[in-house]
């Protein structure tokens, strides 16, 4: 089995990885098929899609199995074909590429008996001229929100990126475009801007590592092949999803169609790549030389974790669970509020949270109380000897804003790498489910009775139904509140619904204008109680904490805490699963549907429900009567 690119990337983490790995040394100079290749490739494809789907931080991704995020993976393939197909607008001469086909180039050298092997997405050729575009099922934004941000001249905050298109249509480096750079930001600053580029643990710079460690055996494989002069005719490009591609809603056998849209924009934008990955090589010759040291020497010793272990994302190192086991699941010192900024002593020295750990500092209580210099940090610490904070006062001030009716109101969706319906971008978070409690007096609301919902019964475009229905459940004439948890998600939703359905525009930004976040009240939000009259500080500190949320104020560590009821065991759990049962959705058969229809209505009720049980309890807490 020669080292691929993922292995590579792999191996590079530490020693330890590579002694976990079952890799049998005396294979390390065999060839791999394109076939298993793939097969290797899919989990970090997958891995690479849900990365572009959800925020990093989201906990909910560990716990999903990859034989459920497969679902996905037809998406990704869709991506690298759209790149394929594009190509030829941007680059001429002649192109291989297409798993389907599998006729993808490769590159292998060998040196110290290993074999480092790559293929290549898109190998374009043009006379004595090549160029290699790894596809990436990532946006642009990931690279051209790289960049001092500024105002326009109506006052919004927009990015001046270190890449810009080029007059071929293709995205450079602003070094790379003979440019004044200062037309475009400080040079000084340009530069460290770019530097992001060389952080491999940093999503977009995983990428441009990615694509160096190809340029790396590439250029290897050229020079053991006497065919060095060639090197300096291949340039090195990402290809990656257009954020402002606008899908026009045109299907041909079913199937939507990506032609350019009407502001002139393809569905996938290619970044030169060439100057950057230069200047990674021989960052990729050290990591090389400290692969096969650690595969020399294999050391299965305990190695003190780091955040090259990348805990919480959707990179996550495989052998966690060996090395971590000593972390508790909650209340570590990883659980306090800030810990990334790490802690500093009474005397101003500065400790990261991995160093403490290393030195066996793992659970909360064994932070030193001259290290917890946040007062957040302290609550938390006083938390542990059953000490729960409530600031009475700022929950009771919270609750007063919130009039009656009360609608509970929840989205699920669906952000599908590949737009499907008209109007959307990629990775727009389709609406596909909603549910509502109606609570119309105080703390008078029925699980089933007062609970409406909608849920698309196939992958058609459903949109439509689901804004008409939310219309006529919510009456926006009479006043009340729309209560949610974490309102962007939910205002962001309704203001792209209200674009795209204009004859429900008004009463879609009346539901949005009606909006409260439970959330200001159980965490806070620093604006709404500066506007109550409390000052800077303690509007900005939370309002409750128990232990039991180990730094976490998300509704499902809530639910627990004012209810018996509780998540854990129901067959979908959180958000993730739900967007994996609706996906999987074309693929069941009647019995299975109706039962994954079911369970997908009893998890969405159970997240408004949620709701009304929180703000319940905290009004029992606080003593509060309506
Ligand atoms: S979990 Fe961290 S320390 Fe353990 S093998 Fe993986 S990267 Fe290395």
């Amino acid at each position: 089995m020669a080292v691929t690119k993922t292995n590579f990337i792999n191996y590079s983490r530490c020693p330890r990885y590579v002694a976990l790995s079952d890799l049998k040394k005396d294979k390390l100079d065999s060839i791999v098929t394109l076939e298993e290749y793939l097969k290797e490739e899919e989990e970090e494809h997958i891995k690479e899609l849900l990365c572009s789907m959800y925020d990093e931080d989201n906990n909910d991704l560990i716990d999903v199995k990859n034989e459920h995020l497969e679902t996905m993976l037809p998406y990704y393939n869709k991506v690298e074909l759209l790149a394929g197909f594009l190509a030829p607008k941007y680059f001429k001469g002649t192109f291989k590429y297409s798993a389907k086909t599998l006729s993808q180039e490769s590159f292998d050298f060998k040196i110290n008996g290993i074999r480092y092997l790559c293929y290549v997405d898109i190998y374009n050729e043009i006379d004595d001229n090549f160029n290699i575009i790894e596809v990436k099922a990532t946006t642009t934004n990931k690279y051209l929100k790289i960049g001092k941000t500024i105002r326009d001249d109506l006052g919004n905050k927009k990015v001046n990126s270190i890449f810009k298109k080029g007059n071929d249509g293709i995205y450079y480096l602003l070094e790379d475009l003979n440019i004044n750079i200062n037309d475009y930001m400080e040079e000084d600053k340009y530069y460290g801007y770019r530097q992001k580029l060389f952080n491999k643990l940093d999503p977009a710079g995983h990428y441009i590592y990615d694509l160096a460690i190809q340029r790396y055996i590439i250029e290897n494989d050229l020079k053991q092949n006497n065919m060095n002069s060639k090197i300096n005719n291949i340039k090195y490009y990402l290809a990656v999803l257009n954020a402002d591609y606008i899908f026009d809603g045109k299907y041909e056998f079913d199937e939507p169609v990506y032609d350019t849209d009407r502001f002139g924009n393809d569905i996938i934008c290619y970044f030169d790549m060439t100057s950057i990955t230069k200047e990674y090589l021989d960052i990729i010759e050290t990591s090389r030389k400290k692969v096969e040291m650690y595969i020399r020497n294999l050391k299965i010793d305990k190695y003190p974790i780091g955040d090259f272990c990348e805990n919480k994302k959707t990179t996550v190192c495989k052998f966690k669970q060996i090395c971590w086991e000593h972390i508790p699941k909650n209340n570590s010192i990883f659980n306090y509020i800030d810990s990334h900024h790490g802690f500093k002593d009474e005397n101003g020295v500065k400790y990261d949270t991995f160093s403490l750990v290393n030195k066996g500092i793992v659970k909360m209580e064994d932070m030193p109380n001259n290290y917890l210099n946040r007062k957040k940090n302290i609550i938390q610490k006083e938390s542990l000897i059953n000490k729960t904070y409530v600031n009475k006062q700022k929950i009771v001030d919270g609750i007063k804003q919130i009039t009656y009716p009360i609608y509970h109101l929840d989205f699920e969706t669906f952000p599908c790498p590949l737009p499907r319906y008209k109007g959307e971008k990629c990775y727009t978070q389709s609406v596909f489910q909603f549910s509502l409690h109606i609570e119309k007096e105080p703390n008078k609301c029925d699980k089933y009775k007062d609970h409406y919902e909608f849920l698309a019964y196939n992958h058609n475009d459903l949109r439509e139904e689901l804004v008409k229905k939310l219309c006529e459940y919510i009456d926006t004439e009479s006043g009340g509140t729309v209560l949610v948890y974490n309102d962007a998600f939910e205002k962001t939703r309704l203001k792209e619904l209200a674009e795209i359905f204009p004859n429900y525009k008004d009463k879609l930004l009346k539901i949005k204008n009606m909006i409260f976040d439970l959330m200001n009240i159980t965490k806070t939000k620093s604006s709404l109680y500066e506007n109550l009259g409390y000052d800077k500080e303690e509007a900005k500190m939370f309002n409750y904490y128990h232990k039991d949320q180990s730094g976490s104020f998300s509704i499902k560590k809530f639910l627990p805490l004012f209810s018996n009821l509780t998540y854990k065991g129901m067959e979908i759990g959180n958000g993730v699963e739900a967007m994996i049962a609706y996906a999987t959705f074309p693929k069941l058969n009647k019995r299975e549907f109706k039962h994954k229809y079911q369970k997908l209505i009893e998890y969405c009720r159970q997240d408004t429900w949620a709701m009304y049980e929180v703000l319940k309890g905290l009004k029992k807490e606080v003593d509060y009567h309506d």
